[in-house]
C-alpha cells in the first residue's frame, strides 16, 4: 500500500467544489466520488455527506495557507485533521498474503478522512508543503500537488494554463482584469497582444 498516493483523495475531493460549481451537492454527488474507490464503499446518508462537506473545507484550508506561503498554518492545520481522523492500521489477507490496510471501520466519512489526512501528511513530508497549491486561474480554485521539478506549477490542468494564456493574449470586453491574474505567467504571450492593440490604434 502506498500511503502518499492517499493524498488524491484529499485532491479529488477538495476539486468537487470550484468557481463554476459544487458537485457535492447531493448524495448522488458523493456516490459519484466514492464510486472510484472501491475499497470506501459503504452506505451514505445525508449526515456524511454534511460531513464530507466539512472535510472538504479542512482540506481546502490546508492547500489555500499553503498556496498563499502560509506553511506553518498550512502545517498547523493539517496536524489537526490528522488529530481529528486517527488512522488505525490493520493486518487484512488477500490471496493468502497479509498487508497492512488503513480503517476498515467506521463511517465512510471517517475512513476517507483518515485516509487523505495520512496521505497528504506522508507526500507533504517526501515532498514539501510548498508543493501544495491552488489553481492561479480566475474562475477556477481547484487544488493540485505540484510535482514539477522546478516546483513552479501554476495551474491545475493545460486547459487552465491554457485559457490564461489565450486570455493574456486576446484581452476580453472587460479590460484589466486577465492582466493581474495572469500576472507573471506567459508573459511571452502579453506584448504580442499589447504590440497588436498599439499598431491598431496607431
Ligand atoms: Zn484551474
Amino acid at each position: 500500500m502506498d500511503l502518499a498516493s492517499y493524498a488524491d483523495l484529499a485532491i479529488e475531493l477538495v476539486n468537487t467544489q470550484d468557481r463554476s460549481g459544487d458537485t457535492l451537492r447531493d448524495l448522488a454527488g458523493l456516490h459519484a466520488l466514492l464510486a472510484r474507490r472501491p475499497q470506501l464503499a459503504g452506505r451514505v446518508g445525508h449526515r456524511d455527506l454534511d460531513t464530507m462537506r466539512a472535510l472538504r473545507a479542512q482540506l481546502r484550508a490546508v492547500f489555500a495557507a499553503a498556496g498563499a506561503g502560509d506553511e506553518e498554518e498550512a502545517i498547523d492545520l493539517l496536524n489537526s485533521l490528522l488529530i481529528q481522523h486517527p488512522v488505525h492500521p490493520q493486518l487484512t489477507r488477500h490471496d493468502d498474503d497479509w498487508h497492512v490496510h488503513l480503517n476498515e471501520g467506521g463511517s465512510v466519512p471517517d475512513r476517507y478522512a483518515a485516509r487523505a489526512a495520512m496521505g497528504l501528511a506522508v507526500r507533504v513530508g517526501e515532498r514539501g508543503i510548498d508543493r501544495l497549491g491552488v489553481c492561479r486561474a480566475e474562475g477556477c480554485g481547484r487544488v493540485f500537488f505540484d510535482t514539477t521539478a522546478a516546483r513552479s506549477r501554476r495551474y491545475c490542468s493545460d486547459r487552465c494554463a491554457g485559457r490564461t494564456g489565450v486570455a493574456a493574449a486576446d484581452p476580453p470586453p472587460q479590460p484589466r482584469v486577465t492582466e493581474a491574474v495572469g500576472a507573471g505567467h506567459r508573459a511571452a504571450d502579453r506584448p504580442a497582444g499589447n504590440t497588436a492593440t498599439r499598431d491598431g490604434g496607431q
